[in-house]
């Protein structure tokens, strides 16, 4: 098991590397002062490391490397067109999700969510959706490898609850602030208010979802790029075999409605027949359009 001054180590780590691999021509692009700061903190943070610093300075110091290193991202974002396109973020590799750090201080949330909560929440509840996941992954990869599926139900089982437990949580943080709170401004507002008629009944709606979510679970708020609208989901526990935070691709209907007729209950049948309509191009068109959403990697 990982102590979270290693998991600062990989995360500086990473940071590094993803800023290493960063196309020079994307690195001119972006304004001097904050790639001048970004490596700045970057160095300091290093050194930070090295020195064993406690976790709280660790905790502070990473909050602002991570708003610089988001700054970067954003400066990309906004000289982009198709030059992002081509530059490779890194991947997470199988298997090797890690816990992002709180971009926050554990008390800076309060009074209204604890310290105590805060900790547990990020260091053992997020750990375990990190290390679930992982794990999930590798045995699904083992799978593949040895061609044995027997458990596969299980394994998929537990990658779509935890990795929509990691995912969920991943947003969860950022989507607060010790400066939160009031309204939105903007875009976002104006859409809630075309959407849900005003900021009070977007509000209403999306607190009475959360309070009737059945056991534990999720309020979500959405944006579907389907139908161009914004829409107030619930999830029960976080998944129900799926993950929240990714895009469908190719998906394939076996409910019993889209084969009886034809397959009675030869599902497999139906499956392995299935392959020869496969429209391939779309699925490539889905992909490259879900590939312009970039989310820093975790
Ligand atoms: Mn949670």
């Amino acid at each position: 098991m990982e102590t979270y001054q290693d998991q600062f180590n990989v995360w500086a780590e990473s940071v590094e590397k993803a800023w290493d691999q960063l196309d020079e021509k994307v690195k001119q692009s972006i304004d001097e002062r904050i790639v001048q700061s970004f490596e700045g903190k970057l160095l300091g943070f290093k050194e930070l490391l090295e020195q064993r610093t406690s976790i709280e300075t660790l905790q502070i110091e990473a909050q602002t490397l991570y708003h610089t290193w988001e700054e970067i991202y954003q400066s990309m974002d906004s000289n982009r067109g198709n030059q992002m396109n081509s530059t490779p973020l890194q991947p997470v590799p199988i298997g090797g999700h890690r816990l992002p750090p709180l971009p926050y201080r554990y008390d800076a949330l309060e009074p209204y969510i604890a310290a105590e909560i805060m900790r547990l929440h990020h260091q053992e509840h997020h750990q375990s959706y990190v290390d679930g996941l992982n794990k999930a992954e590798k045995m699904m990869e083992q799978a593949r490898k040895t061609g044995d599926f027997n458990l596969i139900k299980h394994w998929e089982r537990e990658a779509a609850f935890n990795g929509a437990g990691h995912y969920l949580h991943t947003i969860f943080w950022n989507n607060m602030s010790p400066k939160g709170g009031g309204e939105p401004v903007g875009e976002l507002a104006h859409q809630i208010r075309k959407d849900f008629g005003s900021f009070q009944q977007f509000k209403k709606h999306f607190s009475e979802a959360a309070k009737n979510v059945e056991a534990v679970g999720w309020a979500i708020l959405v944006w579907s790029p389907r139908s161009h609208r914004l829409e107030i989901l619930q999830a029960e526990k976080h998944q129900n075999l799926s993950q929240w935070d990714v895009i469908p691709l190719l998906v394939l209907d076996v409910w019993e409605h889209a084969y009886y007729l034809q397959y009675k209950n030869e599902r497999k049948e139906y499956i392995k027949n299935w392959w020869n309509v496969v429209n391939w191009p779309d699925v490539n068109d889905r992909f490259k359009k879900a590939k312009e959403l970039r989310w820093r990697p975790y």
